[in-house]
């Protein structure tokens, strides 16, 4: 059973604590973790949370509008990633996809919340480019004003759901000035003339990604969020949200690994009595134990302060993201360990967890970002 004594913590209300007892009921008898076609997955999965609710979570109520409740959205990510990190990928990319609408979209954009928050439509964030990935002021992609319109033109890639997405949000160079002042945000459907798949990209742990083309597309500039030359600010507030739901994803892979060392070293004989009478083994199902308990708290203090007000949470986000899934490399790296053998067959829960986690400490800013951002603000004293 895995350990749920951090719902006591004070950074969740009663609603958080039903909310996770009736997530993690839902995942035991809707999720199997056995994909075939990924993308076929992908939506039934997107489905799936759809018609159950579970999406109405990753957006605001367009009709309401109020903010995104982050330990909402970190409970439910911890929860899908301790069962099945494909279903947690679906949920996460409607909450990433539609996150600039959900914070800066106009009454008009928000009307696409109503499909993404029900599974009628799949979202996608499109930031990165090739020659940008962590230098994302340096991007290419262009928007120019023709008219009443804009013309997009340019590659992004990377870009999850990219290939099964129905709304994509773009970030395209508009040129109001130099780096990242120059950036704007669009919506952008997949059944714009212009646009394309250019490629889909296989990674070690499947999930739909694909790098994408826009070819002369037009879109009317009512599609824009925001202001002209507010899409880099767009996508960093994006970001803090959605970062801290990152380690929040993490720290459920680092959970189910715990859950599943703890079991094998109590259930594996060798040397005449169970693994875990060993006290190697044992220092390192505390370390375990310890790098979640402390990942846990970082990512719940990041939410948290996030829910009671905060206008940004770079530094707390940053924080979270980068401890609790370096810690989850870590932690699982270790299970695997105690697994032996079985810990490296193909298919076997450890095995699938050690491919799993490896991207998260790439996307939305590699671990060495979150440093630099952490740095950063420490420096100035902030
Ligand atoms: C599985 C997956 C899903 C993704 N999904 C999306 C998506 O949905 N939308 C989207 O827009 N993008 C997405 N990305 C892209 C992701 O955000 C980028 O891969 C990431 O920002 C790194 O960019 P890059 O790959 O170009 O690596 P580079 O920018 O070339 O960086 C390479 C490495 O350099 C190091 N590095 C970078 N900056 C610094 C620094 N300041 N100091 C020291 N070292 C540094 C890091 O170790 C980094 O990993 C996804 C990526 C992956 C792998």
């Amino acid at each position: 059973m895995p350990d749920k004594s951090f719902l006591t913590w004070p950074f969740f209300e009663n609603r958080h604590r039903i909310l996770a007892e009736r997530i993690d009921a839902w995942c035991r008898t809707h999720l199997t973790a056995d994909h075939g076609d990924v993308d076929a997955a992908s939506r039934d999965l997107v489905a799936k949370l759809g018609r159950d609710g579970w999406l109405m979570h990753t957006a605001i109520d367009p009709d309401v509008p109020g903010a995104l409740d982050v330990r909402t959205l970190c409970l439910m990510r911890e929860t899908l990633a301790r069962h099945d990190g494909l279903a947690d990928f679906a949920f996460a990319m409607q909450g990433l996809g539609a996150g600039a609408i959900s914070l800066f979209g106009n009454a008009a954009q928000r009307q696409w919340l109503k499909r993404t928050r029900t599974g009628a439509a799949i979202a996608a964030f499109a930031l990165s480019e090739a020659r940008s990935g962590s230098d994302v002021a340096g991007m290419e992609m262009t928007a120019t004003r023709d008219s009443d319109d804009y013309v997009l033109s340019g590659e992004k890639t990377w870009i999850s759901n990219g290939g099964i997405a129905d709304v994509y949000v773009i970030f395209a160079r508009t040129g109001e000035a130099p780096g990242a002042k120059g950036i704007s945000a669009f919506i952008v459907p997949s059944d714009l003339p212009g646009f394309s798949i250019a490629e889909r990209i296989a990674v070690i742990a499947p999930h739909p990604l694909a790098r994408i083309r826009f070819e002369h597309a037009r879109i009317p500039a009512s599609a824009m969020i925001g202001a002209p030359g507010e899409g880099f600010k767009i996508a960093m507030a994006t970001l803090d949200v959605f970062r801290t739901t990152v380690g929040a994803a993490a720290l459920g892979f680092a959970r189910r690994a715990l859950d599943e060392a703890t079991s094998r070293a109590r259930q594996r004989q060798l040397f005449g009595a169970p693994l875990a009478d060993l006290q190697m083994v044992q220092a390192s199902i505390a370390d375990m134990a310890l790098a979640v308990d402390a990942a846990a708290l970082l990512v719940y203090r990041a939410a948290w302060t996030k829910d009671m007000g905060a206008p940004r949470v770079t530094r707390e986000a940053a924080m979270a993201k980068l401890f609790a899934t370096d810690q989850a490399q870590d932690v699982i790296d270790k299970a695997v360990q105690i697994h032996g053998g079985d810990g490296v067959r193909h298919g076997h829960i450890v095995e699938r967890l050690y491919r799993e986690i490896r991207a998260l400490r790439i996307y939305e800013g590699a671990s060495e970002v979150q440093k630099v951002i952490i740095a950063k603000q420490t420096l100035s004293g902030g």
